[in-house]
């Protein structure tokens, strides 16, 4: 990794600026579009994750000249072809969670096959164009809410391999294995090889 590199993180969450600054140590610098003084929310229109991912890292980059890295995440419902997919966030209304839930769970009423998958796609911009790193968390969805943590689809996915949903898991628990963190893993992996 180039020493003391900087990375702009295009989003206005410091929350999530702060997660990947403690995944990615101390060699690189995580600031937010915050940071930059930018404060226009960037229209997401692409209709695939990695296109979303791309759009937000381009127009980082573009503007600042810093290295940026765009995500975009979801939940992918195999019965539902896809479903809510690239929509996760705003499926029935814009990040209500509940709502949200609602449709996904009444639109696999009587659905036997249950499974999905989170997935992160992080876009890394810089000089050279771009490259992507994917994430993936295969599991099962319940037919009801269970437990209060985290956030979004949390309450209805069991991860493969565990018998809690994601919002009864402790976050550091849910954090080693999630989608998010495999992406990351990779971005660090590539920031590694390319120092
Ligand atoms: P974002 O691209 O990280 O903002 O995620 C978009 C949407 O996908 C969120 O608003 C959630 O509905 C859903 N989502 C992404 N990651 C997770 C997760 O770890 N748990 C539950 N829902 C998630």
């Amino acid at each position: 990794m180039n020493t003391e590199m900087e990375l702009l993180v295009a989003t206005h969450n410091e929350h999530k600026k702060e997660e990947i600054q403690q995944i990615l140590g101390s060699d690189c610098i995580v600031k937010s579009l915050t940071d930059y003084n930018i404060h226009e929310e960037i229209v997401e229109d692409g209709d695939s994750f990695n296109a979303n991912a791309l759009i937000k890292a381009k127009y980082c980059f573009e503007k600042t000249g810093v290295p940026s890295l765009g995500d975009d995440s979801g939940l992918v419902v195999e019965s539902l072809d896809g479903r809510p997919g690239i929509f996760s966030a705003r499926y029935a209304g814009d990040h209500d969670f509940a709502k949200n839930i609602e449709k996904v769970l009444q639109e696999m009423t009587g659905v036997e096959n249950r499974k999905a998958y989170f997935i992160t796609v992080l876009c890394y911009y810089d000089e050279n164009g771009a490259q992507y790193f994917e994430g993936r968390v295969h599991g099962n969805l319940l037919t009801e809410n269970k437990g209060f943590k985290g956030f979004g689809y949390d309450p209805v996915f069991v991860p493969e391999g565990y018998t809690k949903t994601f919002a009864e898991m402790n976050p550091e628990d849910k954090n080693k294995i999630s989608h998010r963190k495999q992406a990351l893993d990779r971005f660090m992996d590539f920031l590694k090889v390319t120092d």
